[in-house]
């Protein structure tokens, strides 16, 4: 049953990774479907600060495993190990979100494409609710509908060193992210939209921001690497920094992953020059947006502002 299990992982994690969204490979009829965005690192991050806000220092009483089945299923251990700990700690990683607990151990989190976390004084159940945490006066529930979402338990040294985390490239926000990193990574033989997409280049970068980096840089997304020029490279290290902290600002693009009504969150969707822009003019030179498939992913881009 487990080698079954973990085939069929492995097998999702493929799909997943040569498509954003397995709705999304219909958006040929969809022009723009808010629920399929894939949360990108200023969406992770937006959660990240909501859950600062509310869970720092809250004492898990306990926590409630309503419906084990996520990506991966959910050890039944998260319950007796996090009972009684406190969440001492927050901090994201690329898309992941980490939970760190006063026991030494930590949780990993992906939102997958739905997942989303809310808060309630009370625990009202919703369809799609997976985990429930009981700090007493309040509850935090983790639902994810489609269910590509997952949260794992490990032991706070190993962390860092799980499949999932240790091959990441560097944060695109931290100074290791800079021209001459830049440059000594060009030797790789692929297109530039496709090394920004690859994790191990750059953590937390998607589909939405990709194309949105290219078209403030001025540069073809299928622009073969070899072929990038030195001031192009300041140009998308600046931009990356840019969009990113711009993005963040505005509380990302997708509305879906957290639930709170006092805050700015989801803005940056009215900031986007060309994803899901196909067929529209572009802001800047008023030629039409283009689509095109790259490694099973739409792009898009304007051919006149973007050599
Ligand atoms: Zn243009």
């Amino acid at each position: 049953m487990s080698f079954i299990r973990s085939y069929l992982s492995d097998t999702l994690e493929k799909i997943l990774s040569t498509f954003d969204c397995l709705f999304c490979l219909f958006d040929e009829f969809v022009f723009f479907c808010n629920s399929c965005f894939m949360p990108e690192l200023p969406e992770v991050e937006t959660v990240k600060v909501f859950l600062e806000k509310n869970i720092i220092n809250e004492k898990t009483k306990s926590v409630k495993i309503e419906n084990e089945n996520l990506r991966f299923v959910v050890t039944t251990n998260v319950s007796q190990i996090l009972s009684n700990s406190i969440i001492t700690k927050i901090l994201r990683r690329g898309k992941y979100l980490l939970f760190l607990y006063n026991n030494n151990y930590t949780l990993l989190f992906h939102l997958g494409m739905t997942g989303f976390f809310r808060i309630e004084r009370k625990y009202e159940f919703r369809k799609h609710d997976h985990l429930i945490f009981n700090f007493g006066n309040k509850k935090l529930i983790f639902n994810d509908v489609r269910k590509f979402g997952f949260v794992k338990i490990f032991n706070a040294k190993e962390i860092f060193n799980c499949s999932h985390l240790k091959n990441l490239g560097p944060e695109p926000l931290s100074s290791e992210f800079c021209y001459e990193y830049f440059k000594k990574n060009l030797n790789r033989k692929t297109n530039i939209k496709n090394l920004l997409m690859n994790q191990s280049f750059v953590a937390g970068l998607g589909n939405i921001y990709c194309s949105e980096i290219l078209f403030r840089s001025n540069i073809k997304p299928i622009r073969p690497i070899n072929l990038i020029k030195d001031n192009e490279i300041i140009k998308i290290v600046n931009s990356v920094k840019k969009i990113l902290l711009n993005s963040i600002k505005l509380g990302g693009t997708t509305i879906k992953n957290f639930v709170v009504s006092d805050e700015k969150i989801g803005y940056f969707k009215n900031k986007l020059m060309v994803y899901g822009r196909h067929g529209m003019v572009c802001f800047k030179c008023k030629n039409k947006i283009v689509k095109i498939t790259q490694s099973g992913r739409s792009t898009f881009f304007c051919s006149q502002c973007q050599k």
